[in-house]
């Protein structure tokens, strides 16, 4: 039995449902759960236009631990894949230790109130999840996911240590708006608006958000200014690489894109915090979500290639001294439009979603506890990156980044 209920309608639930289900050998059922039922029920209409598959579609709050619960009982899957916001992930552990299922997702669990990215919340729950004798993977994106699998398999095949590590997010497209977010607005503008953290000679860094920007001339892309930022697997790879000296986090935005967001926060529209209007008790960055694009409804318009990769440098495994290594997917918006119904930024997030998935189903990835993405061999996740839409490719560089 390899049935799976998915919760989160969106970009990349939608994805992830459509590949699972092209994968009929892994995955036998695929159910899907969400808030809103009709945005399920939308795509389960695509992927029985595209795969012939049936997908069962439910509506839930995946936030109220008793209602997942009881939909987890009536579904019965082995495996409970959180592709909701990073708000539920904690009532969906909750509902999984106590139905007895094991748990995936693509991001870490946030508080509302404050824009933390901390998987601390989450690693709280190993102990519970072994003890049931359950697992949970964490953090099965592309990033963070795959971009700590490529530093895994980098770590195994090219380089001993890894002395320092960049990961460089370009999205290239174009969506044809004046502004909007390629993901959820309101998770996307708290990642950006929040201080960048760096890690260095072990410890944190800390430097005002966007502050330090670099070029940098991405394949498939052109030039693009990058901006360093935190983002969350590099609190994983920094504990689960300890030799690193210095690991980065790299995101490229257009100059429109900034512009508009430094408008919105100088006026305030970014606060998480409540403000009254009205009588009322509203969150701006909450109210500015609804009034922008929703991300799936860019995908027609969509055109260029998003470059995800990262950049190690350290001691090569034959002995040959310091090496650097450039390991990268590029991925068409078109494309992947074509493919399943969504642009470049939820597919690149929701096939290492399903991958995950397919990792823990067929047991090639097996543990009790709560897992992060370095913790299991990289090699059988790379090899389905290459058969299932994500091919990657490594190439040795004269030196590391001159910045
Ligand atoms: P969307 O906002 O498009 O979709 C989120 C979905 O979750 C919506 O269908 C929403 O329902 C549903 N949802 C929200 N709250 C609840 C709730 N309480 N109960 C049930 N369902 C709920 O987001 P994306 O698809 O873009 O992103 C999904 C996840 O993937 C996010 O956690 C995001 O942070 C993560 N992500 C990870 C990346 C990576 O590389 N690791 C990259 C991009 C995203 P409704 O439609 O009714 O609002």
């Amino acid at each position: 039995m390899s049935k799976v209920l998915v919760i989160g309608a969106g970009g990349v639930g939608s994805v992830a449902v459509h590949k699972m289900a092209m994968n009929p050998d892994i995955f036998s059922e695929v159910h899907l759960a969400s808030r809103t039922v009709s945005k399920c029920d939308a795509i389960a209409a695509s992927v029985r236009e595209r795969t012939g598959v049936t997908v069962p579609t439910y509506a839930v709050d995946a936030e109220e631990i008793a209602e997942m619960t009881k939909l987890i009982e009536k579904v019965d899957p082995r495996l409970v894949v959180n592709l909701a916001l990073p708000y539920q992930d904690l009532a969906i552990m909750e509902a999984c230790l106590r139905t007895g299922v094991d748990y995936m997702d693509t991001a870490n669990y946030e508080p509302r109130e404050e824009a933390k990215f901390e998987y601390r919340w989450q690693w709280e729950y190993h102990d519970r999840f072994k003890a049931k004798g359950l697992m949970a993977l964490l953090g099965s994106g592309f990033d963070p996911g795959v971009t700590s699998v490529f530093a895994m398999w980098l770590k195994k095949h090219r380089l001993k240590t890894i002395r320092t590590l960049d990961i460089l997010d370009c999205n290239g497209g174009d969506h044809g708006q004046a502004f909007a977010t390629n993901f959820n607005p309101e998770i996307n503008i708290r990642e950006v608006t929040a201080p960048a953290r760096h890690w260095e000679n072990g410890e944190w860094v800390e430097t005002p958000a966007m502050a330090v920007k670099r070029e940098f001339d991405f394949e498939a892309v052109g030039p693009k200014n990058m901006y360093m930022m935190y983002h969350e697997e590099l609190e994983s790879l920094a504990r689960f690489v300890p030799e690193m000296e210095r690991a980065r986090f790299w995101m490229t935005f257009g100059d429109e894109y900034i512009k508009h967001l430094t408008v919105l926060q100088n006026v305030g529209m970014t606060r998480i915090d409540p403000v009254m209007y009205q009588g009322h008790e509203i969150i701006p960055l909450q109210f500015l979500k609804a009034v922008l694009p929703e991300p799936a409804s860019l995908g027609s318009t969509t055109k260029g290639k998003t470059n995800i990769g990262d950049i190690a440098t350290g001691e090569a495994l034959d002995g040959s001294g310091e090496k650097t290594f450039y390991i990268r997917n590029i991925c068409d918006h078109e494309d992947a439009y074509a493919e399943t119904g969504n642009q470049a930024v939820s597919y690149t997030t929701g096939v290492p979603a399903m991958i995950g998935a397919a990792m823990m189903l067929t047991g090639k990835w097996k543990g009790e506890g709560v897992f992060n993405m370095e913790q299991f061999d990289p090699d059988p996740f790379m090899d389905m990156l290459n058969e299932h839409g994500l091919p990657w490719k490594v190439e040795e560089l004269d030196g590391p980044l001159p910045f």
